[in-house]
């Protein structure tokens, strides 16, 4: 049993359920509940023989063109992986390299500190105001890089610009990720300050706004500078982590913009109406900027609810972690999805009082 001496061990990020049941209401990972574009179905109709035959192009130039042409920023200054997870852990890598704690909030994405553990990065962990704000002057302070998630997961608190700016000012010295998953539903991309500041990251995803989840897209955004030494990382793991599918998929989405804005629309409309409907049961939550609202009930403790209406096949997401173990969080589906989860749980309440 020797061999075990030499393992590296570590504890795994745990992702959400993706449930088998046939007849469900899927609530727990954030997905859209729309499909993709039907010009990404054709690009997927359209792919050749050939192009599974042969490898893909290992710098991903049509897909980081199109990104580039739709965020007006150089190709060069484009990167893509598998997913943001993909994105971000090739960015742990390349930038976080000090002996000095990376920051990040407390309540936040629970794949960072897992991803510092697994190549050993120094982390300390800045608590969120009562709330959940994230209190800039909190970053000013000796560190090896900053990464948060605007708006902030799983409390979906959107912070504006000002903020931003203020840690990227107090911090020239080392690189600041801002980890855009959701600033499409409502919030300003920090994509504005790049020109100003060159250790600004900007990460962003095909799977919650563009309805991609399962093509695994993620990509960043900074300086030439930063996505050469990215890139220097990423040739040295795997040169072709971007299959054909995904491009050709990833490139017919980005260029319809029409499909795109009108998908994110309605989530935001059914968001705001599920914001009122959910106060009425007796719900709080922080004003949510996100595709899901992080919501607690003022008499029902959260993991109740979340065992009731998983049995219920309506998965939502608990977690059993310090300050936040009373809330659920709820993602946003299409209205007869909301309808069916709201009814479900004006009965429950009303059972319960
Ligand atoms: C969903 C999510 C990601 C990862 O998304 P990918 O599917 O890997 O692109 C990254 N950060 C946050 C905050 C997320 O919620």
């Amino acid at each position: 049993m020797n061999w075990e001496n030499n393992v590296r061990k570590v504890v795994p990020y745990v992702p959400g359920e993706q449930p088998k049941a046939e007849k469900m209401i899927k609530l727990n990972t954030n997905e859209c509940p729309y499909p993709p574009s039907p010009k990404v179905m054709e690009a997927l109709q359209n792919l050749s023989a050939n192009c599974m035959r042969l490898y893909p192009d290992p710098a991903v130039c049509d897909l980081r063109q199109a990104l580039a042409d739709y965020y007006k920023v150089n190709v060069e200054q484009v990167f893509v992986g598998v997913g943001s997870d993909d994105v971000i852990a090739n960015a742990f890598m390349t930038f976080f390299n000090s002996e000095k704690p990376i920051l990040f909030p407390d309540i936040t994405y629970s794949f960072y500190d897992v991803w510092a553990e697994l190549f050993g990065i120094p982390y300390e962990r800045i608590a969120l105001t009562s709330d959940f704000r994230i209190n800039p002057k909190d970053y000013n302070k000796e560190n090896g890089g900053i990464i948060f998630p605007n708006p902030n997961a799983p409390t979906g608190v959107l912070e504006d610009l000002s903020m931003i700016e203020e840690v990227l000012k107090a911090n020239p010295d080392v690189v600041v990720m801002v980890d855009e998953a959701y600033i499409d539903f409502g919030g300003t991309s920090a994509l504005s300050l790049l020109d100003k500041y060159d250790n600004l990251l900007v990460i962003q995803t095909f799977s919650k706004s563009r309805a991609m989840a399962g093509m695994r897209i993620g990509f960043a955004v900074g300086n030439e500078k930063l996505i050469s030494y990215l890139n220097d990382v990423k040739f040295s793991f795997n040169s072709y982590t971007m299959n054909q599918t995904s491009i050709a998929m990833g490139v017919a989405c980005v260029k319809d913009d029409e499909y795109f804005k009108t998908i994110v629309d309605k989530v935001i409309t059914t968001r705001e109406r599920v914001k009122g409907e959910l106060r009425e049961l007796g719900f709080s939550f922080p004003d949510s900027m996100s595709n899901f609202i992080f919501a607690t009930h003022e008499s029902i403790p959260a993991v109740e609810i979340f065992e009731a209406c998983k049995k219920e096949n309506i998965f939502v997401r608990y977690f059993k972690k310090p300050r936040i173990d009373n809330y659920l969080r709820i993602s946003i589906g299409t209205d007869e999805e909301m309808d069916t989860l709201l009814a479900f749980l004006k009965q429950y309440i009303a059972e319960r009082q």
